[in-house]
């Protein structure tokens, strides 16, 4: 995560992004779909879960296209004067979170994501940095968790702390998609069935109970990602794992770190003399990573009571 130690000077000061910007306008965009049953997967290791912001297409495409639609019709109303501007989407040096807040969206949470309290935290945000001096919204960043510790106490692996930060090192979103090494061994056990991100702090927040769900068609689940078995998902070929993954975020990782990801889910699942043989048989043709994570599964499948 060493870009977050990159462009200090760009996070703190947005003109260094965009000569003359003086507002920020913040937008978000729900990603929940509608009657998404959450737990029922992660209680089943037989399948594999997904960050639900990365089963439909790349948000950023999504949201820059809106971002950009929406500058050149603010762009139209001012003309003949020029609007300057640049847009964002998790995608620069921008203090995204902070910006969100100062716009009125909300509060930051335990879990350190922005919270609404009638939207939930189930969204994208995204910012027109522009020249443009439009009026200031107050901010409503009254802390709203109070004596709540439910995301402390859910996080897997215990990434998040009492002071409000995270640890990067034990967070499930950051082993499986930025970290492109070994996942220590000792949190393995821990990430269950997650193989592409992790969603338990917000899953468990008590201001996601009635979420608002999305109406973006972009980010309907794709049926070949979502809530699949392990074997079906382990079983794909570099080009199956393209191709499902065409225009979504999950390309963030290639098919070294998806088999990765996978072998220590199955080694986290139930114990079968097929399941080992096919671990085995794919350490023949596997890179050295993949092939470290597979052969701990093998390991943790044959000490368990192997079925057939
Ligand atoms: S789970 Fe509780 S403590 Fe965590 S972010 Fe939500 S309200 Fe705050």
């Amino acid at each position: 995560m060493g870009y977050l130690a990159r462009n200090v000077e760009k996070r703190s000061d947005p003109t260094k992004l965009k000569p003359g910007v003086i507002r920020a306008i913040v937008v978000r965009m729900n990603y929940l779909p509608e009657g998404t049953n959450l737990p029922l997967t992660l209680e089943d290791h037989e399948r594999g879960y997904i960050a639900r912001y990365a089963l439909g297409r790349d948000y950023h495409k999504v949201i820059r296209r809106r971002l950009a639609k929406l500058a050149a019709r603010l762009a139209d109303r001012i003309a003949p004067l020029s609007l300057g501007y640049r847009v964002f989407t998790d995608t620069g040096p921008v203090l995204e979170r902070a910006l969100a807040v100062k716009a009125g969206f909300g509060w930051v949470g335990r879990n350190s994501m922005v919270i609404d309290e009638k939207a939930g935290s189930w969204f994208f945000l995204g910012e027109i940095l522009t020249d443009l001096p439009l009026p200031v919204d107050p901010s409503h960043d009254d802390d709203q968790c109070g004596a709540c510790r439910a995301c402390i106490r859910v996080c897997p692996t215990d990434a998040i702390r009492a002071d409000r930060t995270i640890d990067a090192r034990r967070c499930i979103s950051y082993l499986t998609i930025e970290n492109k090494g070994n996942i220590p061994e000792e949190l393995r056990t821990a990430i269950g069935n997650r193989i592409f991100g992790c969603d338990d702090c917000q899953i468990w927040c008590p201001w996601n109970r009635e979420a608002e769900a999305t109406r973006e068609p972009d980010y309907a689940p794709r049926e070949a990602l979502t809530d699949r078995p392990l074997d079906e998902l382990f079983a794909m070929t570099e080009e199956e794992f393209l191709l499902a993954t065409e225009g979504s975020a999950m390309r963030r990782i290639g098919y070294e770190q998806w088999q990765r990801n996978l072998a220590v889910a199955l080694g986290n699942a139930a114990p079968t003399f097929e399941r080992i043989s096919v671990l085995k048989e794919r350490l023949r043709d596997s890179t050295p990573l993949a092939a470290e994570h597979i052969q701990w599964a093998i390991d943790q499948l044959s000490r368990k009571n192997v079925s057939r």
